[in-house]
Parts: structure tokens; C-alpha cells; sequence
């Protein structure tokens, strides 16, 4: 039997020291929480990585509603609009509270914020921070809050590992820690992990980010929805990095266009050129790629000599390279970014599970639908980790007398056997035999005693979900069905009998099925 955590018993447990567990623990202060963070904080998140922003309609020209028509568009039908309504209207007030807790945002002479613009928004409105430096300077803002914030423990290199129920309800978690396993006594849950590009071979995620927090919330027969939407980032830094750098869509927002080694212009034929979706850029690049070529992201004449000074952190990344991007092309491919799919909430951030909330981009909320819009990810987490910390402090804790693993998982996690089943069939471009294949090496892994059991069980529910899916429709993309289908569906899942099972539901449909 693994030691209790008695001191921390009845306390809410947040899993995740980005910025969506970071914020939920302050929203929830002075209310004692125990934070779990398996990397040390802002080391293995990928909070800390974001470069291009928040968005937020605050310029003159802008609008909460210009900003949700641009992100139901990306959504591509699978938006729930109510939900995009809701933190586009949220987002100048989530900004706000940024700054109120010690996050500065680039602004101009005269005060007001500068802003960036990005592919499919209609309206310059990223709000950003040392220039591409945004997400580090929001967890900096953020980790010192919480260090002078007494109600919150936060607990480094904690990994959690299981839900444990009574009565399908929470009673605690199960974590592993350098010295063993430790077990935390509490009817609520937080799961606030991110997102799953560690999954994959070529990632601009944390290698970490492998959907633990899904395989949780699975596992203890949670609900999950539209799990094969995986968004693939156009321009990762192409020099042998893992994970990729990001080369932010901002650099295309400021001129910057995709060439080939020939110097032969990728966009030339679309209508917003670079700026188009980016799912759209995606697939362009990686058939060009398919056919044997290079691309590039050729920012000489847009930017040249003030590279530096606006994309700061990208110049380092390509200057260690050997890339001086103010004289040469950016050498780009695309690499598992973003996951619009998740654990299937409501506006409050209830999961299916009576105990567990979800949150950030482990969660589905609906903001995202098939495609997300750019720069709506930190937008998100800054908006729902406030609804969700008003919801557990609405609800009481239960005290729970006993609580017995049935079995402690194994010591460690070990997501690289999955690398390449999920590159090669899961990927950017899919089909009926490759998901097939998928499936039935992902499912040998993901309900038996093996290292890489909960990063196959993810990875098998977003293949089981992309074989369903016999359409194409934002970041999901079937070669042998090309185009959308007439109807708007969302896709469930959820571990059932020791498989995955799913069915489709109209979009519109309350994304979880217990009461408001
Ligand atoms: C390179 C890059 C650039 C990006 N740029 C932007 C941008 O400009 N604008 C934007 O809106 N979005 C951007 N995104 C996306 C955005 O950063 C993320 O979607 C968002 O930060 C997710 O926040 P989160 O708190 O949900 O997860 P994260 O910030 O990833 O935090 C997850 C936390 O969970 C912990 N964790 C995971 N599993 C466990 C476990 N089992 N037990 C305990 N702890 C666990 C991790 O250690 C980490 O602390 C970018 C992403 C990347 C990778």
C-alpha cells in the first residue's frame, strides 16, 4: 500500500503546472490546493513555450464577435458557439487579469498593447509578451504568484498516474514520485496535463506531452470527444531538433512566404496566401515535402535586419542552427503542435466523472472545434481556469474513509514505441489501412502491463476516432475521403470492456451527458 498524503487530504488536486492548473490554483485561493507537476514547473510545459500570444479583441478596429465568427470559421461546423461566444467576450478581461497578477504585455509608446496578427484572424488582436517570448513571461508572471501564494502546495516531479473512484466518484489520485508511489486523498481533480505531441515523431511540444491526463480521465470512464483532431504546425524549425522549435505563425503575419528550394512559392494560388489556415498551409507543405522537396519560410525582405528584434527567441533558435534569418531562408516541415480533441466538459469544466474537472488543452471545451484558431489555446486555458476554479469551490469535498489502489502502475512511462505508428499512420495525411494498422498495434500496448500502455490507449483513441471519421474536416484529413461530410458530428469516446468504444453525436449536442 503506497504512503497517504494526510496532510493534503480533502484539498483539491490540480495535475499540470501550465498555465491552466497554474491560474485554476490561484483562482481557487485562498482555498488550500495541492498542484501535481511532473517536470519541475515551467520546464515541462508547454505554457511556458508559447511564442505568437492571446488573442483578444482589444484593438479600436476589433470586436468579441469579430473574433468568434474567425474562430467558428477555423472550427470548420464543430465549434459550440455558446462556448466561443463566452471566452472570446472573456478574453480583454482575461488579459487584464494577467496583468493584475504580474505578467507584462509589449505595448507601444502611447500604452497601448501591441498587437500581432496571425493565419485566419480578420483583425490584428495578438496580444504578446518580449516579443515572441510570450508564454514564458505568462509562467514567470504566474509560478512567482504562486509562490507567494500560501493556500497553494505545489508538488515537482509528481507524476499522476491514476484516478481511483469509489462509487464512480473520485476519492484521490494515484502519483508516482522519485521515491515511490504516494497517494492523495480528495473527491476532486483538476486535470490540467496539456496536449499530446509527444505522441508523435516530429513534435514542437515537450516530449512529455504525451496525454497522460486523457489516459486518466479514460481510464476512470470519462467521456472523450473529437479525439482525431490533431493540428499540425506548418513551419517547426527543420535542422534535426526534438522536440522542433517553432517558427510562429506571426513571422507569416508580418510578410514572411514559403518557398522551395527553387524558390518557387508554396501559397501563390490561395487567397490569403500564408495566412490561410493552418491546417490548409500544412498539407500544401507536406505534399511538396511528399514529392521530395524542402520548404522554407523566407522572412528576408518582410522582416530582414529587424528579425531579431521582433522574434527574439526564434533568431536564437535558428543562430544556433547556423540560420541568420535576416539573410537566409528558414528551413521548416510540419510537426504535431495542438489537440482540439480532449476530455469532453461542459462550460464549467465538468467532465462525465462526478470529482473530475479538466482544463487547458487536455480538455475539450468546443472553443476549438475541428481546427483552432491561432493564439485562442492560452486564451482558453486564461479563461476557463477561472469557470472551472468557481465550480470546485462550489462543490463541497466528501470525505472518503478508505482508499486502496488495486494495483500500482508501473514505475515509468515510456511513450517511444508509439512514435512511429503515430507519424506514419495518425499523422497529417490518412487512410483506412494505416489507421487500421494503428489500431491494432496501439491496442496490444494500451490495456496490457507495458511501459507505454497509457500513451498507446491515447493514441489508440485518436486512430479508432480518425477511422470513424470518414471525412476531411480541419486538422483531420482522410486521402481516401477528401472531402466534408454534409453532416456536422461530434465523435464520443470512452474505454469500454477493455477496448475503445465511440459514436457520433449532431454538433450542438451537450458535450457531456449529466445535468448543468
Ligand atoms: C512551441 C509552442 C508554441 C505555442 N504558441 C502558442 C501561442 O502563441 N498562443 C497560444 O494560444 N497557444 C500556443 N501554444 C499552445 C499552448 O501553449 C498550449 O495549448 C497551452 O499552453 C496549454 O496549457 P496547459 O496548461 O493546458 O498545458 P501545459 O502548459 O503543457 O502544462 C501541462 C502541465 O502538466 C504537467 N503534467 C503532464 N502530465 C502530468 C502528470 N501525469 N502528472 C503531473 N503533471 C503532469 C506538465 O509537467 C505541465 O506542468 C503553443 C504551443 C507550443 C508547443
Amino acid at each position: 500500500m503506497p504512503p497517504i498524503a494526510e496532510a493534503l487530504a480533502g484539498q483539491p488536486i490540480i495535475v499540470g503546472g501550465g498555465l491552466a492548473g497554474l491560474l485554476t490554483a490561484l483562482h481557487l485561493a485562498p482555498e488550500p490546493v495541492v498542484v501535481l507537476a511532473k517536470a519541475p514547473l515551467a520546464s515541462g510545459a508547454a505554457s511556458a513555450w508559447a511564442q505568437g500570444g492571446i488573442a483578444a479583441a482589444v484593438g479600436a478596429d476589433d470586436d468579441p464577435a469579430l473574433h468568434a465568427a474567425d474562430a467558428v470559421t477555423a472550427g470548420a461546423g464543430l465549434c459550440d458557439v455558446p462556448m466561443v461566444q463566452r471566452i472570446t467576450e472573456a478574453a480583454p478581461e482575461a488579459v487584464d487579469d494577467l496583468i493584475r497578477r504580474g505578467v507584462a504585455f509589449d505595448r507601444s509608446a502611447d500604452g497601448t498593447f501591441k498587437l500581432g496578427l496571425e493565419g485566419a484572424h480578420s483583425r490584428r488582436r495578438i496580444v504578446h509578451a518580449g516579443g515572441d517570448g510570450t508564454g514564458r513571461e505568462i509562467l514567470r508572471g504566474l509560478i512567482a504568484s504562486v509562490r507567494r501564494t500560501p493556500s497553494v502546495t505545489v508538488l515537482e516531479g509528481v507524476e499522476a498516474r491514476r484516478l481511483m473512484l469509489t462509487d464512480g466518484r473520485l476519492a484521490g489520485v494515484l502519483a508516482q514520485t522519485k521515491s515511490g508511489p504516494l497517494l492523495l486523498r480528495g473527491s476532486r481533480v483538476v486535470i490540467a496535463t496539456g496536449g499530446i505531441g509527444g505522441l508523435y515523431g516530429h513534435t514542437t511540444n515537450p516530449l512529455a506531452a504525451i496525454g497522460q491526463g486523457l489516459a486518466l480521465a479514460a481510464r476512470a470512464g470519462a467521456v472523450l470527444r473529437d479525439m482525431e483532431f490533431v493540428q499540425f504546425h506548418p513551419t517547426a524549425l527543420d535542422v534535426g531538433r526534438d522536440p522542433m522549435p517553432l517558427v510562429s505563425e506571426a513571422v507569416r503575419g508580418e510578410g514572411a512566404i514559403l518557398v522551395d528550394e527553387g524558390g518557387e512559392r508554396l501559397m501563390a494560388g490561395h487567397s490569403r496566401g500564408e495566412l490561410e489556415p493552418r491546417d490548409i498551409v500544412t498539407r500544401a507543405m507536406w505534399r511538396h515535402i511528399a514529392e521530395g522537396h524542402r520548404v522554407f519560410l523566407d522572412a528576408r525582405t518582410a522582416l530582414g535586419a529587424d528579425f531579431a528584434e521582433r522574434f527574439p527567441v526564434i533568431a536564437t533558435h535558428c543562430h544556433a542552427a547556423g540560420i541568420d534569418p535576416a539573410t537566409m531562408p528558414i528551413p521548416v516541415r510540419p510537426a504535431a503542435h495542438y489537440h482540439m480533441g480532449g476530455i469532453a466538459v461542459d462550460q464549467a469544466g465538468r467532465t462525465s466523472v462526478e470529482g473530475v474537472w479538466a482544463c487547458g488543452e487536455a480538455a475539450a471545451t468546443g472553443l476549438h472545434g475541428a481546427n483552432r484558431l491561432a493564439s485562442n489555446s492560452l486564451l482558453e486555458a486564461a479563461c476557463c481556469a477561472r469557470w472551472v476554479a468557481t465550480s470546485v469551490a462550489g462543490t463541497a469535498a466528501r470525505n472518503r474513509a478508505s482508499l486502496r489502489p488495486a494495483a500500482v502502475p508501473r514505475e515509468t512511462v515510456d511513450a517511444s514505441p508509439v512514435h512511429e505508428i503515430m507519424s506514419r499512420y495518425v499523422g497529417v495525411l490518412r487512410t483506412r489501412d494505416g489507421l487500421r494498422t494503428a489500431i491494432e498495434t496501439l491496442r496490444s500496448l494500451a490495456f496490457h502491463d507495458h511501459p507505454a500502455a497509457d500513451p498507446a490507449l491515447v493514441g489508440l483513441m485518436i486512430a479508432t476516432a480518425a477511422l470513424l471519421r470518414e471525412e476531411s474536416r480541419g486538422g483531420h484529413w482522410r486521402t481516401d475521403f477528401p472531402h466534408a461530410a454534409p453532416s456536422d458530428r461530434h465523435l464520443r469516446l470512452a474505454v469500454h470492456n477493455g477496448d475503445v468504444a465511440a459514436h457520433f453525436t449532431p454538433a450542438g449536442s451537450p458535450a457531456i451527458a449529466r445535468g448543468a
